[in-house]
């Protein structure tokens, strides 16, 4: 799947500019500077792809990319901002609620989790609106190169108690690096799955 084509198709801002719902989907969530930019970049091997510096304002939106024809990726806006205008938060907040509860395709949420830092209370309240939405999700710690001396696995500990509480979320979490490529290959293995 990720051999052949990958490309930005649209940034969708209301419900109506959806893509079809014409194939199995996955999202990616994370708040902001969380290294998912990176990892979708690191995931296509297309290093443009995904705009690398997030900024409110650019990413009120839903990015789509077509993954051969086979599967859509959605690049979900990085939550976390405290200094974007709430309204503006607000109105995303309800495009991403709506986007996530209406649509049948959606197969997982990968909600990204910075490695050095483990679940913060914006992740959880990502969480939530997954739960509340009933799509099943699933943590990738990124940036795993950077903790030191096996913190990395107690981070994901951590995170693992945290998803332990919640109805949603799959137990198994990926450990990855966009920067050595760590935990590549295994989530590349797992979305095809999803792909069907
Ligand atoms: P986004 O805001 O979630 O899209 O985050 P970016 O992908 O723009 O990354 C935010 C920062 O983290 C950048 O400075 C990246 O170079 C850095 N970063 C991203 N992924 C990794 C990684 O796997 N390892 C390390 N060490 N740094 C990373």
């Amino acid at each position: 799947l990720f051999a052949g084509p990958c490309d930005f198709v649209k940034g969708v801002v209301a419900l109506g500019g959806l893509p079809p719902a014409d194939r199995p989907e996955v999202c990616f969530a994370g708040r902001s500077n969380v290294g998912k930019s990176s990892l979708i970049n690191a995931l296509t091997g297309r290093k443009g792809l995904a705009r690398a510096s997030n900024t409110p304002g650019r990413t009120q939106e839903l990015n789509f990319f077509d993954l051969g024809g086979r599967l859509w990726m959605v690049d979900l806006p990085g939550y976390g901002f405290a200094e974007a205008p709430k309204a503006k938060v607000a109105a995303w907040q309800a495009l991403l609620k709506d986007y996530l509860a209406g649509r049948p395709t959606l197969r997982r949420a990968f909600v990204l989790v910075d490695g050095r830092h483990g679940l913060k209370p914006p992740d959880l309240e990502i969480m939530a609106l997954l739960d509340g939405a009933a799509v099943a999700y699933q943590v990738v710690l990124t940036k795993a190169d950077k903790p030191r001396g096996g913190a990395i696995v107690a981070t994901a500990e951590g995170v693992r108690a945290g998803l332990a509480k919640r109805p949603a979320a799959h137990p198994h979490i990926h450990l990855t690096s966009s920067e050595t490529g760590h935990g590549l290959p295994e989530l590349r293995a797992e979305i095809a799955a999803l792909a069907g």
